[in-house]
């Protein structure tokens, strides 16, 4: 998007809920959808006397997620208290880093209009996430509020990034690459609907060539990539309004309604002196030695950005292909198992990303479930290849191997649907046809050659549309010239 002489400065705040089993300062389970206050503990929720033991699982996650994103690891960090009263917070403070958080100083690289672009990450720190609240539609017509503790101290990862993203677009992008990030590594389910994956966003504007940073607001909570998009992209055009009618911008927290489109003020931003933040006494400094770091390093599998390197020079794919192919880890090992059955690779990506990603995404299935399994495709595939049914029965049947999850050999079989490529019988075809077409032969032979589209649509019909396409041009062109 362009915004004529101005442009967007944000930085991204995003919270990933961690895939542990159980919480970040208990035993409780971190399961979602239990029954309401059933995953709770002394500690949890934040009783006199209770302390806090941290998970290090953990911290695992982070640092493995700080490796992947380039950071400095901290043998020495810190958790802190961030004093603030809310009803979902029951102790009335959150522990979180601060000061000394486990990584820093990272960054990502991410694709836009075709440039790769860094944005640099500040941090990525642990913390624990707030309960719930409950109340009919909205907070503020609501006659009542429900809370519910089980999420209360559930593991987060908090990554900040650098004010370096100039574009909802480009914020988009690099949400996405950030959410495959953390799929590859398998700690975040990265679901947006349910929370597990949540972003706020720092959102000033500047005049271009500029580098002063204007004054910023923070959008809260936005749940999905359009939502990112949409409200940013107000968001600038509303600080740009204001700044042209010589108005200022006022640092606070907007929120996004997405019914109408539109950002609202929420309240004034803090300040990070408004959380009084100070060490956690319960808990001490946390050491990470270089052993345990080298043995998380080992523990990285491929990720994205490489993965899409390495399939665009091992295996010849263009750019548009890999990208989808790679932003499912899933979908990439899927192509990978059926390549090793059936190496064509392009003729695979072609088949992965329109059949089988229709069917995928009909029924909401992760290709590991798919009942088309790479084994199945490279059958099917290889039934095309060597001539035994032609494309178009292929694709027909497909939806029926993916229904039945049957094998391709036995469905054309059963239904008779193997490709005729006994020349005898097709030219059996070819003569009835041409004896019946009088008009249209002698118009070919006096040079209409466009109607050679009729002859083979008239041998396709006879045979059910079994008839080689290959072998039924060369011998209908022979028969026609009268050879
Ligand atoms: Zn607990």
């Amino acid at each position: 998007m362009d915004y004529g002489d101005y442009e967007g400065v944000m930085g991204l705040e995003v919270h990933a809920h961690l895939l542990t089993n159980s919480k970040i300062f208990c035993g409780c389970s971190t399961v979602f959808g239990a029954e309401p206050n059933s995953h709770t503990c002394p500690t949890c929720m934040g009783l006199p006397g209770a302390l806090p033991v941290l998970n290090k699982k953990v911290v695992d996650f982070a640092i493995k997620l700080g490796l992947a994103l380039h950071c400095g690891i901290s043998n020495k960090s810190i958790f802190a208290r961030k004093n603030y009263y809310y009803p979902d917070l029951p102790k009335g403070y959150q522990i979180s880093q601060y000061e000394e958080p486990i990584c820093t100083n990272g960054y990502l690289d991410i694709y836009a209009d075709g440039e790769r672009k860094r944005i640099r990450v500040n941090r990525v720190h642990m913390e624990e996430d707030a309960g719930k609240l409950v109340h009919e539609n909205t907070i503020e017509t609501s006659s009542y509020s429900m809370v519910d503790y089980n999420r209360s101290s559930t593991p987060l990862l908090e990554i900040v990034s650098e004010p370096d993203i100039a574009t909802p677009e480009e914020a988009v992008i690099y949400l996405k690459v950030l959410r495959d990030i953390l799929l590859y590594l398998e700690i975040c389910d990265g679901n947006m609907e349910e929370g597990s994956f949540r972003c706020d966003a720092n959102v000033s504007v500047r005049k271009k060539g500029t580098q002063e940073l204007g004054t910023r607001t923070e959008m809260k909570n936005l749940n999905s990539f359009r939502h990112v998009e949409k409200s940013l992209d107000y968001e600038i055009k509303r600080q740009i309004e204001v700044i042209k009618k010589g108005g200022q911008i006022v640092q606070e927290t907007r929120l996004f309604n997405v019914d109408e489109g539109v950002t609202y003020s929420m309240r004034g931003k803090e300040e990070a002196h408004d959380y009084r933040y100070f060490p956690e006494p319960d808990l001490l400094p946390l050491t990470v030695d270089d052993g345990w770091i080298e043995e998380i390093r080992k523990t990285l599998p491929e990720l994205p950005a490489e993965k899409m390197e390495r399939f665009m020079t091992e295996y010849n794919l263009p750019k548009y292909d890999v990208e989808i192919l790679v932003s499912d880890r899933e979908l990439a090992h899927y192509f990978e198992e059926t390549i090793k059955l059936f190496p064509e690779a392009k003729t695979v990506s072609n088949w992965i990303m329109t059949e089988l990603l229709r069917e995928l995404k009909d029924g909401n299935i992760s290709p590991k479930d798919s009942p088309i399994t790479p084994a199945r495709l490279a059958e099917l595939l290889t039934l095309i290849k060597d001539g035994t049914i032609s494309i178009k029965i292929a694709k027909e049947i497909f939806p029926e191997m993916y229904k039945a999850g049957a094998s391709p050999k036995k469905l054309i079989e059963e239904k008779g649907l193997t490709q005729i490529s006994d020349e005898s019988a097709i030219i059996k075809t070819i003569d009835e046809v041409i004896a019946r077409s009088p008009k249209e032969t002698a118009e070919f032979r006096a040079g209409k050659e466009k109607l050679l589209g009729f002859f083979v649509g008239q041998v396709m019909k006879e045979t059910k549309g079994k008839a080689n396409p290959k072998l039924l041009n060369e011998l209908l062109l022979k028969r026609l010239k009268g050879e």
